[in-house]
């Protein structure tokens, strides 16, 4: 089934259910509550609706499955809560913190780190971990502040990669959010961050920001308390240590009547955007509760994501802009500065924050540019005929008359298939049937899935204080912009 399951979301034939209520009928893996699929397939009947883990897209990592309309036997349930349990951390957020503070109290040279645990273990313990790779000289208190450095990256291809932004570009995001006055800082998935705004914090070069750390590695557990670590799945918006986390993430987004607040998140790449934006929605509706924003405010957000998933959020939050800003990463084989000279990312800053107080390192080529009131990359030059800047990837592109619109670098004018394409492309065989849903039946143009189901953050203009930064509605400029992609 997994390979199955896989192949179909990959072409497109699997569509994710959002539904409106939690829905308490959803089975649960060690993930939390299982997400809704629907088979869409040939043919226009209904598909057949099942559910699977929201987590890992490998069912070798994680195999529940059921269809929704199935049903389970006890022992089968009693199998599935035991398996749950099963996967569960070895220790409570409490039990880690107080190991944490019990490990700092030992003598440098009784402190030891199991790799192949990944666990800070303490003297008492030793034995079990005899035959195990044991790092000992590497648990300084320094050491300690840099947990990113001292865990081995999670390297599962599919679901769960972790890849850690290279210094510049943490600096980079931190003094931008100062810059525009945020202090509390909403990590979610982007423990690197997290950990720098710390260090910056004892430093006190810049001035103090807080941070609150969301994300499913629970490996964070031992070096941070529930007040700065909240373990959390954000393709499903579950808690995992339920009502006591949840106070904790509602009491940061509370601070200071959630003037202040700024939400970051890095998911990995291979999510679906659809959960992880219904997830990032929940949170925005949950900071507007808390804090009576009017109607018109929206929870300043930045969702950093490859640029060719932009249709795909900005079809979630229409008010959302793509900024050229590069992310660049310390552990990503193909996005880092390389020395041999910059590689391209192309991950990009996602955001509701007006474009135009984005402000891009110009040492790094970056540009304003007046009429798009953004910045804008280097190479990335004003069209005057479509009338933005139109580049996603960084390159210049280039202007074409018969497709009435820029296009890559790369690409030439194909008349066999009336568009701009590689020059070694199957020509011919493109283009059949629907870009978005697959169907040989239709092409995008006539799609009857093109534009249903959005998810919109309530929002606007208006807000007060900080919102100011929030972009309004998408404005022309904008939906043309959309247009070229
Ligand atoms: N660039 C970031 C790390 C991004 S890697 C940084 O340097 O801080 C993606 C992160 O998302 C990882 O930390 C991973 O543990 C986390 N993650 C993966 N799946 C998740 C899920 N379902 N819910 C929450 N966090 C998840
Ligand atoms: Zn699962
Ligand atoms: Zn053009
Ligand atoms: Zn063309
Ligand atoms: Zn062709």
């Amino acid at each position: 089934m997994g390979k199955i399951l896989d192949d179909a979301v990959d072409s497109g034939g699997i569509d994710v259910i959002i539904q409106n209520e939690r829905d308490k009928t959803a089975p649960r893996c060690p993930h939390g509550p299982a997400l809704l699929f629907e088979k869409t397939g040939h043919g226009e009947e209904k598909g057949r609706r099942f559910y699977a883990c929201s987590a890992c897209r490998d069912r070798k990592d994680c195999n529940l499955f059921q269809w929704a309309d199935e049903k389970i036997s006890e022992a089968r349930m009693l199998a599935r809560e035991e398996q749950n349990r099963s996967k569960m951390p070895l220790f409570s957020h409490q039990e880690y913190s107080s190991r944490f503070r019990a490990f700092v109290s030992l003598p440098l040279e009784q402190r030891r780190f199991c790799v192949d645990c990944q666990l800070l273990i303490l003297p008492e313990e030793r034995a079990n971990h005899a035959k195990h790779k044991a790092l000992s000289e590497d648990t300084t208190v320094q050491r300690l502040k840099r947990p990113s450095l001292l865990l081995c990256p999670l390297d599962n291809k599919k679901s769960n990669a972790q890849y850690l932004f290279a210094d510049r570009s943490c600096h980079f995001l931190l003094d931008m959010l100062l810059g525009l006055g945020f202090q509390n800082i909403l990590c979610v998935g982007t423990p690197r961050l997290h950990e720098v705004i710390k260090l910056r914090n004892m430093e006190g070069k810049s001035p103090k920001m807080k941070s609150l750390l969301l994300d499913i590695d629970y490996r964070y557990c031992q070096f941070y308390g529930q007040d700065e670590f909240c373990r959390y799945n954000m393709f499903n918006h579950h808690f995992f240590d339920d009502e006591e986390a949840v106070t904790f993430f509602q009491g940061f987004l509370r601070e200071e009547g959630g003037a202040k607040v700024v939400m970051i998140t890095d998911p990995p790449f291979g999510g679906l955007v659809k959960p992880l934006a219904n997830s990032f929605s929940q949170m925005a509706i949950t900071w507007k509760n808390l804090n009576k924003v009017s109607d018109a405010g929206q929870m300043p957000m930045i969702w950093i994501f490859p640029y060719f998933f932009e249709s795909r959020i900005l079809e979630c939050f229409p008010s959302f802009s793509m900024l050229d800003y590069q992310v660049d990463y310390d552990n990503h084989p193909l996005y880092k500065h390389g020395k041999t000279g910059r590689k391209q990312s192309p991950v990009r800053l996602f955001t509701n924050l007006s474009p135009k107080d984005i402000i891009l390192p110009e040492d790094e080529g970056y540009r304003f540019c007046s009429v798009c009131e953004r910045y804008v990359s280097a190479g990335n030059k004003h069209c005057p005929k479509c009338d933005t800047c139109p580049s996603k990837d960084g390159r210049e592109w280039r202007h074409c008359d018969e497709c009435g619109r820029c296009v890559k670098p790369s690409w030439r004018h194909c008349s066999s298939c009336g568009h701009c394409a590689l020059p070694d492309h199957p020509c011919g065989q493109s283009q059949t049937g629907c870009f978005n849903c697959g169907s040989q039946k239709h092409k995008l143009r006539a799609c009857p899935k093109k534009h249903n189901k959005r998810m919109i953050v309530p929002g606007g203009r208006g807000a007060p204080g900080l919102l100011k930064h929030i972009a309004g509605k998408s404005t022309t400029r904008n939906k043309r912009r959309r247009r070229v992609t």
